[in-house]
């Protein structure tokens, strides 16, 4: 089966999905988009109002940051593919319930397995966590480290650079580093499977 069909399959399943009580409040599930072939990917937490109301995900401000933010580095939302954890939005915007994450995480499990990407840029403190236990977005971010047989790089949310001039100075340089940090993945990962070793939790040079 082609990918397309695969991801449409994944996506079929998200928007029926009733495995957890989100699915009570939702306006639209939101299964996440763009490119399969991409090898980077944008995980943030869950969808917010916008994303509820058109079934897409960071399409409200936080999401023109972050297509603000792909154009510096000459790319565009349609080269990647962006989604997040949670496909759908928790009521007033809280934060994701233990069970609901429990519950999601094999849609994305499943995409990424799709997807198959070098780089997965997590957005925020819930994407991050979802990989990384115990980690900090406030230590961590910038700082890219093997995850599995890929790299993960935190960065903040988009949607807390546009509560803080600071984070979104951080978040903008960071993010012009991905396309270095996806070259260093690439390289890395080809020596990772010639030696056969998976040094899970290892950082990477930036530099
Ligand atoms: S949040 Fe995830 S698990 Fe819960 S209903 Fe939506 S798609 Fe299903």
């Amino acid at each position: 089966m082609k990918k397309e069909e695969l991801a449409a399959q994944i996506a079929k399943a998200v928007v029926s999905c009733k495995k957890c009580r989100l699915c009570k409040t939702r306006k639209n599930a939101v299964p996440g988009e763009g490119n399969l072939n991409s090898a980077v990917i944008f995980v943030g937490e869950a969808p917010g109002q916008n994303e509820n109301d058109q079934g897409r995900p960071f399409v409200g401000r936080a999401g023109m940051l972050l297509a603000d933010l792909l154009s510096k580095i000459r790319l565009s939302r349609s080269d990647v593919w962006i989604g997040n954890v949670i496909k759908c939005r928790p009521p007033d915007n809280r934060a994701p319930m233990v069970d609901e994450l429990r519950n999601c995480s094999m849609y994305l499990e499943s995409q990424i397995k799709l997807i198959n990407p070098k780089l997965i840029v997590t957005l925020g403190r819930f994407a991050l966590e979802h990989f990384v236990k115990d980690a900090k977005i406030s230590k961590e971010h910038g700082v890219a480290q093997v995850w599995k047989d890929r790299v993960i790089y935190p960065l903040y949310h988009p949607a807390a650079a546009l509560r803080s001039p600071q984070v979104a100075a951080v978040l903008e340089k960071e993010f012009k580093k991905i396309p270095r940090v996806l070259e260093e993945a690439r390289e890395m990962l080809k020596e990772d499977s010639r030696s056969s070793k998976k040094d899970n939790g290892a950082q990477i040079s930036l530099m």
